[in-house]
């Protein structure tokens, strides 16, 4: 995850030292919690295969609370409950609240569809820290992508009931060839509605997101859209709008933000730098975790095939620290593993070879350079 905003804007250097210690590599990991597989959507780029039905050996309210007390005794500082649809379970809000009380901040990953306006305030109440609501675009492009009519309109209504009884809310949004077009308009969303925060997540390869591959942006396309987001993230901070712009899922975007300063602005670009370094890139497997709805633990939310262990038979740390399992070892000290261009790349220690399960997707080995990547040997100086 880049935050973007953060680093471009001319906030003091205590403020992004704070904003990039919060996922910085000493701590505990921040938990992607798919806490169930159940979605009413049929979102053609979902990574889990989600549908709308009970998923039989899925957790129960008291194993998720152990879960959680486990979680709290690890030091994780946040847990994202995801999906499927994490407001498809009942208990939900006392999960979220019982992370609350345990000193974990929870962050909610939700279509918003069923979202009303007592809903917003139930999340409220159970401490949520950030509301992030999927959108693909504008209505068409999002009701035919999340196949559902209506699915926008309920979306943009969810949004707005939570900022307006004061949530931090925020859209999140899969670039593909098929939502790129809708790139503005997300923006627009964002000034025009008031909404804090964007994601802009690239597009992994798996779960039904392997039949999307062919759907993913070449290289070009993809500066294109990273150019996009840096130019209106500044056009933000020139407006004065307090606005807080992310991407996620490929940390060549951090090389390619440090670049960029570092020919308008030096000194800046220096302090980035240092920040991306203490960040120390892709983060799966590090200081970024996943239980999955069945209580398995992975690297990232992405990479479902191997799993180390579950949270149902060990506390989730024991499993997390225990480096005899050889990929978890790997992927700890994972320099020197990582093939192709990623071995020459000058920036490795700020980008961490980016995304694994892409690389294994596309390649068949993990250790192969990310396909993703969209820096030109002359930028990398190979
Ligand atoms: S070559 Fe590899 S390490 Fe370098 S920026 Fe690209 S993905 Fe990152």
């Amino acid at each position: 995850m880049l935050s973007v905003s953060k680093l471009l804007s001319d906030s003091p250097l205590k403020e992004k030292q704070t904003e990039s210690a919060r996922y910085c590599r000493a701590q505990s990991p921040v938990i992607v919690w798919n806490i169930t597989k159940s979605c009413a959507l049929h979102c053609v780029h979902c990574y889990n295969n989600s549908e709308e039905k009970i998923y039989p050996g899925e957790l129960s309210t008291e194993e998720c609370l152990r879960v959680i007390h486990h979680l709290s005794e690890f030091k994780v500082p946040a847990i994202i409950f995801s999906g499927g649809d994490p407001l498809q379970r009942p208990d939900i809000f006392t999960l979220m609240a019982c992370a609350k009380d345990k000193g974990i901040r929870p962050i909610l990953s939700t279509s918003g569809i069923s979202i009303a306006k007592e809903t917003a305030r139930r999340i409220k109440k159970s401490g949520v820290a950030y509301v992030g609501i999927s959108l693909d675009g504008g209505e068409t492009i999002n009701d035919r992508l999340r196949g559902m009519k209506g699915a926008f309109q309920k979306a943009l209504d969810a949004l707005k009931f939570c900022r307006d009884i004061g949530l931090v809310t925020g859209v999140r949004f899969t670039m593909s060839k098929k939502t790129i077009a809708e790139l503005p308009a997300i923006f627009e969303l964002i000034e025009k509605e008031n909404i804090p925060r964007g994601y802009f997540a690239h597009l992994v390869y798996s779960g039904r997101g392997e039949r999307f591959s062919r759907e993913d942006l070449t290289k070009e396309e993809t500066r294109k859209a990273i150019d996009y987001i840096f130019d209106r993230s500044e056009e933000f901070i020139k407006k004065g709008l307090k606005k807080d712009i992310v991407t996620g899922s490929n940390d060549a975007d951090g090389v390619y933000l440090y670049l960029r300063l570092k020919k308008c602005n030096p000194a800046k670009a220096q302090l980035v730098f240092g920040l991306l370094l203490g960040r120390g890139g892709n983060s799966s497997g590090v200081s970024l975790g996943n239980i999955d709805n069945l209580g398995s633990v992975h690297a990232d939310q992405f990479w479902q095939q191997y799993s180390f262990g579950n949270v149902k038979d060990k506390p989730f740390g024991k499993i997390w620290s225990d480096t005899s399992n050889t990929l978890m070892k790997a992927l700890k000290h994972r320099k020197g593993l990582i093939n192709g261009r990623c071995s020459k790349c000058k920036y490795f220690d700020i980008c961490g070879g980016s995304y694994r399960v892409r690389a294994e997707f596309s390649t068949g080995d993990k250790w192969a350079e990310d396909p993703a990547c969209y820096l030109t040997d002359e930028e990398l100086e190979l």
